[in-house]
Parts: C-alpha cells; structure tokens; sequence
C-alpha cells in the first residue's frame, strides 16, 4: 500500500472545500445529503468546519458490490429529510465514472430543494462518462484504487486515516 494523502494533505483539502462551501452559500441553513458508506469521514471531519446552520441527512448507494468492477447501481433513500426548499448539497467521497452521483442528483433533485449541489473529496482523472461535474473537488487524483479515509476494499481500510493507493497485487491477495 503506498499513501497518497497524508492526515495533514487531507485536512488542508478539507479545510479549503469548506471554506469554498462557506463562501458559496454563506450563513444560509444547508442541508447535507451524505452518501453512505465512503462519505462518513468527510461527512464527520467537512460538517464540523461549517458554521451555517447544517443539517445532516444520509442516503445509500453502491455501484461497486464488493470488489473495484463496476456493478448495477442501487440506491436507498428512506434514511432522507425532508429536503423541499432547503439548499442541498450531496456529498460522496470519489467521483469516478460519475453514475453514482448522477443517480443521487436525480434522485435528490426530484424531492424539490431550492438549491442543489455536490461535493466530492476526490475526482479521479480520465474515468468519467457522465456529463456532470461536481461544484466542490477536494481533490484531483490519478486513474488509481484508492483505500482510506472512508473508502474501502472489500468493507476494509474504511478507517485508515490517510488515502492509499492499493495496487493490483495486494487486490488480488485479499
Ligand atoms: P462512480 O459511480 O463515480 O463510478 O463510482 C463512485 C463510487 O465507486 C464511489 O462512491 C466509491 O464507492 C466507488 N469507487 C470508485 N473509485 C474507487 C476507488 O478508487 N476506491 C474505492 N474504495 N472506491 C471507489
Ligand atoms: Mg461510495
């Protein structure tokens, strides 16, 4: 496993995605719309630098079952607030091909919210086939599996507290 981002590399990402955030809507109430499971520290460590009124909501989706393939994308939202008319924004911890937070912007902007964005810690580079962009990027990253700081493998490495890239053989392994 070789690091890519250290505690101190994601903190000052953290740092500068939400002032971006803060800067963005201001003192306004914000409706976070987390997606579960790989979002959990950025969810934890983001909120907490937020000094707007914030209210926090989780919603479920998975496009990977289990290993680093691309699967059928699923989604369950019966965790959500009542997110009409509020300023929402959808948080998820990668943006690879895009689908994932396709899927959740739809899903989410059907609910009516007055306002509706999305921020990503990490964008990987060359991977996507949607044509939306996440408003808020932590961080830009090579074409790579990453494990950490929410994300996992197989369920593991969630609660690394730096992101490491897992090469092909040590996949294989487990
Ligand atoms: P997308 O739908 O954008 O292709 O994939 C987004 C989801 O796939 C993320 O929420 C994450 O769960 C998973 N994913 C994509 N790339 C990686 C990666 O490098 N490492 C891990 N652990 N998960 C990834
Ligand atoms: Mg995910």
């Amino acid at each position: 496993m070789r690091v890519l981002l250290d505690e101190d590399q994601l903190r000052v990402g953290v740092d500068q995605m939400a002032n971006q955030i803060l800067s963005r809507y201001g003192d306004q109430p914000l409706t976070i719309v987390a997606i579960m499971t790989g979002s959990l520290m950025l969810l934890a460590d983001l909120s907490r630098r937020l000094t707007m009124p914030v209210r926090v909501s989780l919603i479920q989706a998975s496009s990977y079952r289990g290993g680093t393939q691309s699967g059928d994308l699923w989604i369950r939202d019966d965790m959500m607030l009542d997110v009409s008319d509020r300023n929402v924004l959808v948080l998820d911890d990668i943006f690879d091909t895009g689908r994932t937070l396709q899927a959740v912007m739809r899903c989410v902007g059907q609910m009516r919210p007055r306002t509706l964005a999305s921020a990503v810690l990490l964008h990987k580079q060359g991977r996507q086939v949607v044509s939306l962009q996440p408003d808020f990027v932590g961080f830009h990253i090579p074409d790579e599996f990453v494990v950490g700081y929410g994300l996992d493998y197989r369920d593991l490495y969630r609660n690394l507290p730096y992101l490491a890239i897992l090469d092909p053989p040590e996949i294989e392994a487990l």
